[in-house]
């Protein structure tokens, strides 16, 4: 018999097309969908209103789908971050951001990252795979059914790079944009993207009108080879006339995330350069203060670099918003989410489980909650083999752009 499949890993007209070919009729996927999304149900059996043949045959052919919990920190301003274990013991982390009436969900879209960011904790173990839709709409409905909060904004900007699992990414959105799913608008999620210029283009032919979020960074090519390596396959003039096709096609309006690093991107040229950007693109800026990677030696800025950054930007007439990454003290901002237990370091996974003490555990704060450690082999990174370029900024040899 063939194993069991994650019914969540279907789309609503996907599971239709199943129930059809059970001889069910395909009405009772909207039922479904509402046990599983709306009122969030961990068994067939508590399918009241379909009939116990139905429930039987789904049984025999389905699970329900269910990410586990292992750790959960707060911060000291009001962010949670939870770590997920899942099935084949791949850890994740999502990150609740609470502001005034909005509860902003930050998601996971892969385990560990295959682009390798310099200043980014997600790429430091590599690559493991791709979140599957179920995995991916588990992190939202754990925030919504164990903790009771309900998201208002859902943002793909956690582990992984939204577009490189890009079928997956819009099953998970459209499944909690039906109305018979979540009844999540589309103005409410936010997509980022590093700048994969293929899945942008895809993103453009999709029907579903989502924000589009480029992680931009840095502002020429030399820069942004180094500190986003993958750049030398998808350079800044291509990303940014994908981006310019997205909002043509009538994509809603776009953001672009700049993490302002110390003595790496903080010049005023830096800020001239993403005005020229953001200018074309009519694109808001956020812009984040780096915050400290254990293993990385990048360093914030100082709060009087940000506001001469910011001033820079607005007197070329850009729309800016400083935003105070949330959750550093948890290691929740934007950046640092590794997919680690609180204390666990990249060099403590790779001992196989020998604990060592490493600097995230040094800078940890005493009295958070946090479950004892358990250790896996990270895989090593690929390498991105591509053109022969300087090398990127690593994580130990920080030098000047
Ligand atoms: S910034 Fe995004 S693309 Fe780059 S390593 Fe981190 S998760 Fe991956």
């Amino acid at each position: 018999m063939a194993a069991k499949k994650d019914i969540k890993d279907l789309a609503l007209n996907e599971l239709a097309a199943e129930l059809e070919s059970l001889g069910e009729p395909a009405f009772r996927a909207k039922q479904i969908f509402a046990w599983l999304y709306r009122r969030g149900k961990a068994t067939f059996g508590e399918f009241s209103d379909i009939s116990r043949g139905l429930r039987d045959k789904l049984e025999e052919r389905y699970f329900i789908g269910r990410l586990e919990a292992v750790e959960r920190l707060r911060s000291g301003d009001g962010v949670q971050k939870f770590l997920f274990r899942l099935g084949d013991g791949n850890r994740v982390e999502t990150v609740l951001i609470p502001s005034g009436t909005r509860r902003t969900v930050c998601l996971s879209t892969q385990a560990g990252c295959r682009y390798r960011c310099a200043f980014c904790a997600s790429g430091l173990g590599g690559f493991q795979r791709n979140l599957t839709p179920s995995e991916i709409t588990g992190q939202v409905l754990f925030v919504k059914d164990v903790l009771g909060e309900e998201p208002t904004n859902l943002v793909f900007m956690g582990m992984g790079e939204p577009l490189d699992n890009f079928d997956n990414v819009a099953g998970a959105v459209r499944i909690m944009n039906a109305a018979e799913g979540m009844g999540i608008a589309a103005r409410r999620f936010t997509i980022s993207t590093c700048g994969i210029v293929p899945g942008i283009e895809r993103l453009a032919k999709l029907d579903l009108q989502v924000n589009l979020s480029l992680s931009l960074h840095a502002v020429t090519d030399r820069q942004r080879d180094r500190l986003m390596p993958f750049n030398r396959k998808y350079p800044l003039e291509e990303i940014v006339r994908a981006c310019e096709a997205y909002l043509e096609s009538g994509g809603r309006m776009m953001t672009l995330e700049y993490t302002l690093i110390r003595d790496v991107n903080d010049t005023r040229n830096d800020a001239e350069g993403l005005a020229a950007i953001a200018r074309r693109l009519r694109a808001k800026v956020n812009l984040i203060a780096y915050s400290p990677v254990p293993g990385l030696e990048f360093a914030p800025p100082e709060d009087a670099a940000v506001k001469e950054f910011v001033r820079w930007l607005e007197e070329r007439r850009v729309q800016v918003t400083e935003r105070r990454s949330k959750g550093a003290d948890i290691a929740a901002a934007c950046g640092q989410l590794a997919g680690h237990k609180k204390g666990e370091t990249r060099e403590t996974l790779e001992t196989g489980g020998k604990r060592e003490t490493g600097k995230a555990e040094k800078r940890g704060r005493p009295g958070r909650k946090a479950e004892s450690v358990g250790t896996r082999t990270a895989k090593e990174p690929r390498g991105s083999g591509r053109r022969d370029d300087p090398p990127p900024l690593n994580a130990r040899k920080k030098r000047a752009l």
